[in-house]
C-alpha cells in the first residue's frame, strides 16, 4: 500500500469519526475513537489543526485545553471564584453586541465568573 492511499485511508476514518460527533468533543475523544485503526495522536491532531485552518471546524478553550465543535454554537463558562467549580451553558440569542459592531456573528466564547450556590 502507497503512502498516498494510507493518507487517504487515514483522512477519511477521522473524518467519520467527526461526522458522528454529536456535541463538543477534544482531540483526546477523537484519538480514542480511531486508535484502534492505528492512526496516531500527532495524526489526529495535525488534521484538527488542518481543518481549523480552512474553517470548517470551531474551536474553543475549555479548563486550558482546546475542543472542537462543527456546527456554529456558543461555548459558555460560569466559574466560582471560590471553589472554582466549572458550569457549562448554552446562549442562544447574542444581543449584548453593540450595533456599532458589523459583520456577521458566527460563535462566541463566555466566561462568566461570581460564586456558585454551594459557596
Ligand atoms: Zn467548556
Ligand atoms: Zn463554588
Amino acid at each position: 500500500m502507497g503512502m498516498i492511499t494510507r493518507k487517504t485511508r487515514q483522512k477519511d476514518i477521522i473524518e467519520k469519526e467527526i461526522e458522528s460527533m454529536k456535541n463538543l468533543f477534544n482531540g483526546d475523544d477523537l484519538f480514542l475513537k480511531v486508535k484502534e485503526k492505528k492512526i496516531g495522536k500527532a495524526t489526529v491532531y495535525r488534521f484538527l489543526k488542518n481543518l481549523r485552518d480552512k474553517g470548517k471546524i470551531h474551536t474553543y478553550s475549555c479548563d486550558r485545553r482546546m475542543i472542537y465543535s462543527k456546527e456554529k454554537k456558543s461555548h459558555c463558562h460560569f466559574i466560582c471564584e471560590k471553589c472554582g467549580k466549572m458550569q457549562h451553558f448554552d446562549v442562544k440569542k447574542v444581543d449584548f453586541i453593540p450595533k456599532s459592531i458589523k459583520g456577521r456573528m458566527d460563535h462566541f466564547q463566555l466566561n462568566v465568573t461570581g460564586i456558585c450556590e454551594n459557596c
